[in-house]
């Protein structure tokens, strides 16, 4: 065993390169001003930067190696400047309106700064009794908004795709779909719902129960006759019905599921109902929009998605369940090093949720809403439904078709005159829009028709940026078609 003059020697060798991790006075206040100046410039331009840039470098910082010396900030800010920032999809930029775009409103990144800085620990009530409150009180707004009672819980995530999982790990459980009754169970979704719903339940080990395709109507709405059927025929066969997945707002065409009509038939055949409302949830808080959504109040869980509706950065989902001991037994659980976390009125959101440690996501979503208020994100969300309605007149006058009125802000529509293989014409289209990279947009295939998308959700996008992008439209549809009529 080594002699204390030893280990002191050795504690005196190290406090001074330890004590590197930790700058103060002038070289804290010199670190912090690089990266503001560097945001501030970044931020000023946001709204009008390409939404798309497809031949940016990052050479540099694929042959970088971690040294043993540190670099300056100014260099490692100059490569995040050309290699990280600029490829791509610019997600800040106005310019975004493909697949489902995302947020980034400011006081995210604040909030994000001080929860880094103080490191409140949001997992377990007892170490961050602040910080868990301040989350409890974002996931009770959120069961307010949907209409959920009081009693209801819920937990922050990292995003949509990790709250699906965790409503339906919850409703198996609830439901008691235990190892021998998988292969027999039944679940009932639409070829609408978003692709994250049938990994969770591949993750969920729900890979071998019955998925059940319910058709869609005209408006890609799930077709509530054929979910009764199918439900009716199943139970008829002594399988196991449990679960049905319907979407507030899919990610092809913003389609709301008739969700009033969905309950009734869970409720009258005891089946959870998981709606996922990660894209159109949010727009719960536009008067004129909610109804539109009326029966979500009746779901047993929800998924919303604040970096996409509320105009978060990226990095905030929710999940909302009603029967918060159902979400406490498949997700809590005790160890003898966490004996000293006593039992408190609220389930922290440890209880609630795969993670333990996790990142203080709350307190981004607490300053954006308290700092703003609800009405300039009432009038952000107002404002991109008629942005879209807006485009959907206007796309019409260019002579493209369209797809089904836009129920919330996504507008389907492509270009068909004189084409005999229009899914060929607006495939290269969007891959002209794309490559010109003025706007981002994106494209889908509901049942063998190829459709442009336009989805407004950035917060930064506005009716300027609506109306370059029908400029950017037509110069690339005419293009495409006098490239066509050259050809013999
Ligand atoms: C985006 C989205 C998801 C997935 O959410 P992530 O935050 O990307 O994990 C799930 N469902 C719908 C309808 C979505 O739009």
């Amino acid at each position: 065993m080594e002699d204390l003059t030893t280990i002191t020697a050795h504690l005196q060798r190290l406090e001074p390169g330890s004590r590197q991790l930790e700058p103060l006075g002038n070289e804290l206040a010199a670190l912090t001003e690089q990266v503001v100046t560097y945001a501030h410039a970044f931020l000023n331009q946001a709204e009008q930067l390409p939404g798309y840039n497809s031949n940016s470098p990052t050479h540099r910082l694929q042959t970088m190696t971690v040294g043993e010396e540190g670099r300056p900030l100014a260099e490692l800010l100059d490569i995040i400047r050309t290699e990280v920032d600029q490829p791509g999809i610019n997600p800040a930029s106005g310019h975004h309106l493909g697949y489902i775009p995302g947020g980034g409103i400011y006081p995210t990144a604040l909030g994000d700064y001080l929860a880094a800085v103080t490191n409140q620990y949001a997992g377990v009530h007892f170490a961050g009794p602040g910080a868990v409150a301040v989350e409890n009180q974002m996931i009770d707004w959120l069961n307010k908004l949907m209409g959920f009672p009081a009693a209801a819980t819920g937990n922050l995530t990292s995003g949509g795709s990790i709250a699906n999982l965790i409503a339906i790990v919850t409703a198996r459980d609830a439901c008691g779909i235990t190892s021998h009754r998988i292969a027999d169970a039944c679940i009932y979704l639409t070829a609408q719902v978003h692709h994250s719903v049938q990994k969770a339940i591949r993750i969920a080990g729900l890979g071998e129960a019955r998925l059940r395709q319910v058709a869609t109507d005209a408006r890609h709405k799930m077709d509530t006759a054929h979910l009764h059927t199918l439900i009716e025929q199943d139970r008829q066969q002594g399988l196991v019905p449990f679960l049905i997945v319907a979407s507030a707002g899919t990610t092809d065409s913003g389609a709301i599921d008739p969700l009033a009509d969905i309950a009734a038939i869970a409720r009258q055949h005891s089946l959870w109902l998981h709606v996922d409302a990660a894209y159109g949830g949010f727009f719960r808080l536009v008067d004129n929009l909610k109804d539109k959504m009326q029966g979500i109040e009746q779901a047993d869980s929800i998924t919303v998605d604040p970096h996409k509706g509320l105009f978060l950065a990226y990095g905030l989902g929710a999940v909302l369940i009603k029967d918060t001991r159902a979400m406490q037994r498949s997700h809590q659980y005790q160890a003898n090093y966490m004996q000293d976390v006593e039992d408190s009125s609220s389930p922290s959101p440890a209880d609630l949720s795969p993670e333990l440690t996790k990142h203080f996501r709350g307190l981004r979503m607490w300053l954006s809403l308290h700092l703003f208020g609800l009405r300039p994100f009432r009038q952000a969300l107002e404002e991109k439904y008629w942005l879209c309605r807006y485009f959907y007149h206007k796309v019409q006058e260019l002579d493209f078709e369209v797809g089904p009125e836009p129920e919330l802000s996504v507008c389907l529509y492509r270009y068909t005159k004189g084409l005999e293989e229009p899914n060929t014409f607006n495939l290269q289209l969007v891959k002209a829009i794309q490559q010109d990279g003025r706007i981002f947009v994106s494209s889908t295939t509901i049942g063998g028709i190829v459709w442009l998308r336009l989805a407004v959700l950035v917060f930064r996008t506005h009716r300027q940026i609506i109306d370059e992008y029908l400029a950017v439209l037509a110069h690339h549809r005419d293009a495409l078609l006098a490239f066509l009529e050259q050809k013999p």
